[in-house]
């Protein structure tokens, strides 16, 4: 079977596919405030382009799709799309990273489409202290993460980017929560993503010191979900419940990079720390053939840089994770 593998041995069979770079909320450290400099919707990859793409792609040994955005529930017919790349032959695994705003109109439906797990940013159970870092309603989201429980998504992950000063002092609060519903729950350190009005270096906490933090209440079982992504879980004793870290600062995880990212105007991004790409879009609408369009994603996985430089150097990065596809 074909496999993309790249100058350094990995095998990328994951895409995270952004739908949009629009968001209905204005996280911290994703969006500035007021942030309006949006991508036009013409631009974006029609859905018929994006199956073309996801289909080459299914047949270069890619079987795991992520929708993402910014928030994929903002574009119009979501499911739509999900179950026409759910449909797609060497697509084994369908998920959804989402703000969960709008989830409650839109759990069962996602999950008869083929969407079978989900991804929900959750920084603060708190509603006072959720508006100030997002400028949303709590209430919305959590209304949406029991629609999605109800309709069978499992498993359910709580991402949660811990911050100095903001919300570190509900780390144990947030794995009650997750006990109590039987979520997984990954703590994310935060990342220089541009100017986003957050000063990423003065709000990082390292999660070692989170882990240690835990430790002191609950009793942690290392080792568990070996392998696959980028989180390092253990298992809180007692329950069935998970936690990962996810520690792309004070430990990257780059040799085991097995992802790319596709913007929503056709961009292939290499490496979320990194400005490699390849632009899909003027290939598809000048018209070049499947076999074309293998070759030019064979030959920018060959680009794949060895590593993110998020420490070495932090200002680099001059795109938004919304517009990336985090
Ligand atoms: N809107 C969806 C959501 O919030 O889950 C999907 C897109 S969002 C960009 C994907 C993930 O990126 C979220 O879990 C979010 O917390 C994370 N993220 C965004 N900016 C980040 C940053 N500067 N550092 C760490 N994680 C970040
Ligand atoms: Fe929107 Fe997700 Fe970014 Fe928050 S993290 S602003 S929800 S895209």
């Amino acid at each position: 079977m074909t496999q993309l593998i790249d100058t350094f041995g990995r095998n990328i069979d994951y895409v995270r596919l952004s739908v949009t770079d629009r968001c209905d909320l204005r996280c911290v450290y994703c969006m500035p405030e007021g942030f309006k400099d949006f991508d036009t919707p013409e631009n974006w990859l029609n859905f018929d382009e994006i199956e073309r793409v996801i289909a080459v792609f299914g047949r270069l040994g890619v079987s795991h799709i992520r929708l993402t955005g910014g928030e994929p529930l903002v574009r119009k017919n979501i499911p739509e799309l999900a179950s026409r790349l759910a449909a797609l032959e060497g697509i084994e695994d369908l998920s959804l990273s989402t703000n969960a705003v709008q989830l409650r109109k839109h759990a069962e439906s996602l999950h008869k489409a083929g969407v079978s797990r989900i991804n929900v940013s959750l920084d603060s159970l708190q509603a006072d202290r959720f508006k100030a870092i997002t400028k949303g309603k709590l209430s919305k989201v959590l209304d949406g993460l029991m629609a999605a429980k109800a309709a069978g998504l499992s498993p359910i992950k709580i991402n949660m980017v811990v911050m100095k000063g903001i919300n570190d002092d509900e780390v144990e609060d947030m794995v009650d929560f997750c006990i109590e519903h039987d979520f997984t729950l990954r703590f994310i350190e935060t990342m220089p993503m541009g100017e986003t009005g957050l000063d990423a270096s003065d709000r990082y906490v390292n999660l070692q010191d989170v882990r240690s933090r835990l430790e002191q209440r609950f009793e942690l079982i290392p080792g568990v979900m070996p392998g696959g992504g980028p989180a390092r879980y253990v298992q809180v004793a007692g329950t069935e419940v998970r936690i990962g870290f996810i520690t792309p600062i004070s430990q990257h995880f780059c040799e085991t990079c097995n992802r790319v990212r596709l913007s929503a105007e056709g961009t292939l991004y290499l490496c979320l720390g990194q400005d490699d790409k390849l632009e899909l879009r003027p290939l598809l609408r000048s018209g070049i053939s499947d076999e074309g369009l293998e070759e030019a994603i064979i030959t920018a996985i060959a680009r794949k840089p060895e590593r993110h430089e998020f420490n070495d150097k932090p200002s680099q990065i001059v795109r938004l994770m919304s517009k990336t596809g985090g």
